[in-house]
């Protein structure tokens, strides 16, 4: 394939004017981009909740839990560190009406849950009583029998042994640490609310215990970070032998507290690395865990045993599967519809009081989108077959996007062999960055939202 100049390399060399980590979203969850999604396509998730479902597809659940201790400086999520236990308990009850509600409507009656995604916040805020009583009372609601993977996200500091004992008796079968550094100052300057020793006390209690899978998630680029500190963080990360590790790059949304110290006008107290000192750091890792025999599962994960050690959520998801997103602000996807639910307390506690799907906002994706979305998502893991996209959505990626994939490989991100697509090393590190060439025409915007 050749290049030339042209819109793609002017579109792609515009967004990589800049390599100081400004302000933005720099992670691609989804596609069409969000700014799309709108309160008048809520009528379109009715009906197709109102109809069986007309292709066939694993189903998913996620349920957000918007608690936590302290809010950190770099989190855009919908979070509360300020509800008691009588808010928690009310919200759990909503949730559970939520699914039922889903559980009565014609595309999910009597399908079988393949998966279930505790998220947040902090699902591991809840106590062990609490987890008893709201995952009981879920396996009540939806045929739970099915289900391959519950995985379950904690923050370190809220974990203690009866709580961990209560999650594996419930069936969670992939823990997920939100461990983020090992440094206590950089943990404390960033505003999380655990520090190193409840990150070790919490480790052994969970190997005790024999958790299937262990993840272990870092952010390179925190504020504060070093090489040396990387360092050592990426050490004590292998040190503790988890299944898998998964690095995010720190970005700064606007929603966050860093990014709204900065747009005021109040300097941060370190300068934050730019992006190819993150890819760096992120690079560094991923060669000290392929050293150790963990193998790359995507752009931000690499696994100890690829044969063993899965992560259903992010490959049905990223394949198209249906996802109920329960909770305050959760994201779901049913038969090619995207549909977001309430952001606020109030606006979403209400309509299920009232018996009604606290939905906020949707977008009907046409069957090219569906099949953008999922070469996008796929691109993600760093390998790509092309004729997946030809036999599901009948779409011959290579004419599609053929001068964008010329460009990838021109610059060295890619390599097409045949119908395989695979991203380098340079590619994969920064594959969010490249994704938006791929956007079609009405959704480029300037910043992903
Ligand atoms: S623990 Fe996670 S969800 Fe909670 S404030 Fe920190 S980053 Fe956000």
């Amino acid at each position: 394939m050749s290049s030339t100049p042209s819109r793609t390399t002017k579109r792609l060399s515009l967004a990589s004017s800049d390599e100081k980590t400004g302000l933005g979203n720099y992670f691609i969850a989804n596609y069409p981009p969000f700014s799309f999604w709108t309160s008048g396509n809520i009528d379109a998730v009715y009906q197709t909740l109102a109809k069986p479902p007309q292709r066939p597809s694993p189903l998913g659940l996620y349920i957000h839990i918007p608690f936590c201790r302290k809010r950190c400086k770099f989190c855009y999520f919908r979070v509360y560190v300020d509800k008691n236990a009588r808010d928690i308990e009310d919200y759990l009850e909503h949730v559970l009406r939520e699914v039922a509600i889903y559980s009565r409507l014609e595309a999910i009656r009597g399908r079988s849950l393949d998966f279930v995604y505790f998220g947040g916040g902090t699902p591991s805020y809840l106590s062990a009583r609490q987890l008893r009583d709201f995952i009981g009372a879920l396996k009540r609601l939806m045929p739970w029998e099915r289900v391959q993977e519950v995985t379950f996200e904690c923050e370190p500091g809220t974990l203690q042994r009866p709580k961990l004992e209560a999650l594996h008796e419930l069936g969670v079968t992939r823990l997920s640490l939100g461990v983020e550094n090992f440094n206590d100052a950089i943990l404390e300057e960033n505003g999380r609310a655990h520090r190193s020793a409840e990150i070790y006390r919490a480790y052994q209690w969970i190997r005790d215990l024999a958790f299937p899978q262990v993840n272990i998630d870092l952010i390179a680029g925190m504020v504060g970070e070093t090489w040396e500190n990387w360092r050592e963080c990426v050490r004590q990360t292998l040190a503790l032998q988890p299944d898998s590790v998964t690095i995010y790059q720190m970005e700064l949304p606007y929603n966050t507290e860093y990014a709204k110290a900065a747009r005021s006008g109040h300097s941060l107290p370190f300068s934050l690395a730019d992006w190819p000192t993150k890819r760096a750091w992120v690079n560094y890792a991923f060669e000290e865990l392929l050293a150790a025999g963990y193998e790359i599962s995507s752009g931000y994960t690499l696994v100890r045993d690829k044969q063993r050690v899965h992560f259903r959520y992010r490959d049905a998801l990223w394949q198209g599967a249906d996802l109920l997103g329960t909770g305050v602000a959760s994201f779901g996807h049913i038969q090619g519809v995207h549909v977001q639910n309430h952001t606020e307390w109030d606006t979403y506690l209400e309509p299920i009081r009232n018996g009604h799907l606290p939905l906020y906002r949707a977008y009907l994706c046409s069957p090219l989108e569906l099949c953008v979305r999922e070469f996008i998502l796929q691109l993600k893991t760093g390998q790509v077959d092309l004729d997946y996209f030809q036999g599901k959505y009948g779409e011959r990626i290579i004419v599609r996007f053929g001068e964008e994939l010329a460009w990838l490989c021109d610059q060295g991100y890619a390599l097409l062999d045949g119908k395989q697509l695979t991203l380098t090393r340079a590619g994969l590190l920064q594959v969010d960055r490249l994704l938006p060439i791929f956007f079609l025409p009405q959704h480029r915007t300037n910043r992903y939202v």
